[in-house]
């Protein structure tokens, strides 16, 4: 069976991460959540003070940014891939609201994307693998041979966040995750460098009306269909 890439696209909190998982699984391929390493590189700004009034440091990040060691250890516990960052297990802080609140500022930085686009790259070089994110099949893999762009209206995707949250026992509000969802779409959309599009060759699936089984088993059989003609 020939190994093939696949791209996972789309708004947050549209379960990407949970159905990329699942098709790696089932297909014995390598999955890679980018939002994650994103998210290290803003809670690594995070602990040195370098976000202060939602304004980012960014010139102390850039001057700084060889000094953070992204890596991926597999969680047996938990069957999840967890991100280390420089060296430490960070998995769980990076979850966390305080992080979602200055991720999209973080990931907008060109030196920011530069550094972990080149790491997802080399990632993917032996193909076989499930890769999600934003700009998964417009930057990193051009040429991936599915493209997969996930979306869902707003208030649901900030009923499933709100919770996901809830069931950790954060302390938030609906309203609050509904305008982080929001002004995370909004930055992500909007900026100048690798902004989340559509592109004409991927597959938008929209979700709002979709179990998570319906949604899983419409792209397992469009990845097994381009894994056929590969
Ligand atoms: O996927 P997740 O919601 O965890 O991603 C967190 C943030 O990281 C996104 O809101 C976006 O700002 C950024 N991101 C990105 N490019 C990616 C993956 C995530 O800009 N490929």
């Amino acid at each position: 069976m020939k190994s093939i890439v696949i791209a996972i696209d789309g708004h947050s909190s549209t379960g990407k991460s949970t159905v990329a998982k699942k098709l790696a699984k089932e297909l014995e391929y390598k999955y890679v959540d980018t939002g994650a390493m994103y998210r290290a590189v803003t809670l690594f700004a995070i602990r040195n003070n370098w976000i202060r009034n939602a304004e980012v440091d960014e010139n102390q990040l850039i001057e700084n940014l060889s000094s953070v060691e992204i890596n991926f250890e597999y969680n047996p516990e938990a069957g999840t891939n967890d991100v280390i960052l420089n060296g430490e297990n960070v998995e769980k802080e990076i979850r966390a609201m305080e992080v979602s609140e200055h991720v999209s500022s973080v990931a907008k930085i060109d030196e920011v994307r530069k550094k972990l686009v080149e790491i997802q790259k080399q990632l993917g070089d032996e193909k076989g693998i499930v890769m999600d994110g934003r700009d998964i099949g417009s930057v990193v893999f051009p040429d991936a041979e599915l493209k997969i762009f996930m979306t869902a209206s707003a208030d649901i995707r900030a009923q499933r966040r709100f919770n996901e949250l809830k069931e950790k026992g954060e302390d938030i509000t609906f309203e609050e995750v509904l305008k982080n969802v929001k002004h995370r779409d909004d930055i992500d959309s909007n900026r100048k460098n690798s902004p989340l599009i559509l592109s004409d060759d991927a597959i938008k699936i929209d979700n709002s009306e979709l179990s998570q089984e319906e949604q899983f088993e419409i792209i397992l059989n469009l990845a097994k269909k381009r894994i056929a003609s590969a």
